[in-house]
């Protein structure tokens, strides 16, 4: 254990152990028993790697709080997970846009980097090729307010985010494929929007791409799930 470890008191974020932020058993209790999930929001299907519970969400929580590399590292490996699945369903011929809904400034500042776009890159990179030609479009807009989605119901996380996010007219993504990738899905309404958002720009949106959902809140997406 290093000095550092010491002065930001180094314990598993999931089952307590001292000197990692994440220890080896419990990442692999995440990373081994992934089977990506197929749900909705609204029209648009989603795929999802895990669960937003228990070591999972301690993993994501200790990497939106501090950026620990190694939280950051399972959140790309599980963001990979599902990437794979997407692409493997959409089967497109062309180019793939993938677009990042940026994190909050709260998110950006505890973790010093937007996280959403560092766990993106991270997946990106060890996706299985060939695959076509895959790429990050950095095109929404994102007003603050979306940080207080998680305290509000459906209907008004629908109104929250109606109008707060919007696509620039500087990237193009005029009849691209395209995927929106978020970190977190609660009810899907901020998917949603971002997909219209893109959509409006002559975007072609395919489905979205999540590490976890929170499935207390995705309860009645999953009746919807998608079948093979
Ligand atoms: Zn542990």
């Amino acid at each position: 254990m290093g000095i550092s470890d010491l002065i930001l008191m180094r314990n598993c974020r999931s089952c307590e152990l001292p000197g990692t932020l994440l220890c080896e058993r419990c990442r692999r209790r995440v990373e081994d028993t992934v089977v990506p999930q197929r749900l909705f929001a609204g029209s648009l299907p989603v795929h999802c790697a895990v669960r937003y519970e228990s070591t999972a969400r301690s993993i994501v929580l200790a990497a939106k709080r501090t950026g620990a590399a190694e939280c950051v590292a399972v959140m790309a490996r599980l963001a990979r997970v599902a990437l794979a699945d997407c692409l493997d369903d959409l089967a497109v011929d062309g180019r793939i846009c993938v677009v990042p809904l940026h994190s909050g400034a709260k998110t950006r500042a505890a973790a010093g980097q937007d996280l959403v776009v560092a766990v993106l890159r991270q997946a990106m990179k060890g996706l299985p090729a060939p695959r076509g030609q895959v790429q990050i479009a950095d095109v929404l807009q994102i007003r603050p307010n979306r940080l207080q989605q998680k305290v509000l119901n459906r209907q008004q996380r629908a109104g929250n985010v109606t109008g707060n996010i919007r696509a620039s007219p500087r990237t193009r993504v005029q009849g691209l494929n395209a995927v929106i990738f978020d970190d977190v899905m609660t009810s899907g309404a901020t998917l949603q929007a971002a997909a219209r958002a893109v959509s409006a720009r002559g975007g072609l949106v395919r489905a979205g791409v999540v590490v976890a959902y929170r499935p207390w809140i995705c309860a009645d997406l999953q009746g919807r799930r998608v079948s093979g």
